[in-house]
């Protein structure tokens, strides 16, 4: 039976993928910070639940992955998912938001990774798959601190490919459009009441924003995309989800940076 380990699996695209797998007949271990919280995925035949925090210590998380990968008795694939969103404008985000930010998104993933390498290597297979976004291509307003983490992701995850590829090990990044979930729901909004400056460009930023999430995709659309990279034996490194990403990306690509920053702002600052 194949398993795969799934980050940040309490809620939507982590959920989602997680109930995927298992339906396709996978093993799949569905990590997340409050495992006693989940009632509906513990039922689920094929998943079983863990604890797992990315912000914890290395060593904690190697521990962590080394009893979930005993368990299972080896390892086929890393859902590298869980995430949060800090938004706002930078001046505004203080030095700890800064870090929450990049310790979960990107230290975080490189910690689970870390842990997962010897067993994947050891076994001499296995593919990981980094949860990315459209945002870790292209930059959005107020997103300083996200597109930080997310055009990490992508850097790490190309350079990555390389040296595991003869490992046989394959690395995937999956890029996601808006997606209808809990994320901007939980987003960590940064204002300082001191810098008023940004109060009213902000605002009109995040409501585009909300207003765009409201139109997007499904948690189940990402979930189908990460399923299909895992099983793509091809080198391909990126697979994007959702027509907007699509969209977003061509036009990054075709537009010179002049007419594309022109095209955002028209987006998000009317
Ligand atoms: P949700 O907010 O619905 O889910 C995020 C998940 O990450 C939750 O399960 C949450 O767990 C978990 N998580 C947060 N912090 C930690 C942590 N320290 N350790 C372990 N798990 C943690 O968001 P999405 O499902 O939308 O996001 C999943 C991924 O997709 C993220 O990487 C996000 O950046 C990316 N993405 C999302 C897009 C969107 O529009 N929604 C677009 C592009 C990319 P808990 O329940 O404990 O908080």
């Amino acid at each position: 039976m194949k398993t795969v380990l799934i980050t940040g699996a309490s809620a939507g695209i982590g959920r989602a993928t997680a109930r995927l797998f298992a339906s396709k007949g996978w093993q799949v271990a569905a990590t997340m910070r409050k495992p006693e919280r989940e009632t509906e995925l513990a039922k689920v035949k094929n998943i079983r639940l863990y604890q797992l925090d990315v912000t914890e210590s290395e060593q904690q998380v190697a521990r962590r992955v080394d009893a979930i990968v005993d368990d299972l008795k080896h390892i086929d694939a890393l859902v590298n998912n869980a995430g949060i969103g800090v938004f706002g404008s930078f001046e505004s985000a203080d030095f700890e938001l800064i870090q929450r930010q990049i310790e979960t998104n990107v230290l975080g993933l490189m910690r689970v990774t870390k842990a997962t390498l010897p067993h994947m290597r050891a076994q001499g297979t296995g593919v990981i798959v980094n949860v990315s976004s459209a945002v870790g291509r292209v930059s959005f307003p107020v997103q300083s601190l996200y597109n930080t983490t997310k055009f990490a992701v992508e850097g790490f995850s190309e350079s990555l490919q390389y040296e595991l590829r003869p490992l046989g090990i394959r690395v995937k990044v999956v890029q996601p459009g808006s997606i209808k979930t809990e994320f901007f729901n939980s987003l960590i909004v940064t204002k300082d009441d001191a810098l008023p400056a940004y109060h009213a460009y902000q605002e009109k930023v995040l409501s585009n924003l909300r207003r765009l999430n409201a139109d997007g995709s499904s948690a189940g659309k990402v979930a189908r995309v990460i399923f299909r990279a895992t099983r793509d034996r091809s080198d391909r490194l990126r697979y994007v989800a959702g027509g907007d990403a699509r969209l977003l990306l061509k036009m990054r690509k075709v537009l010179p940076d002049g007419l594309f920053f022109n095209l955002i702002r028209n987006l998000l600052e009317k």
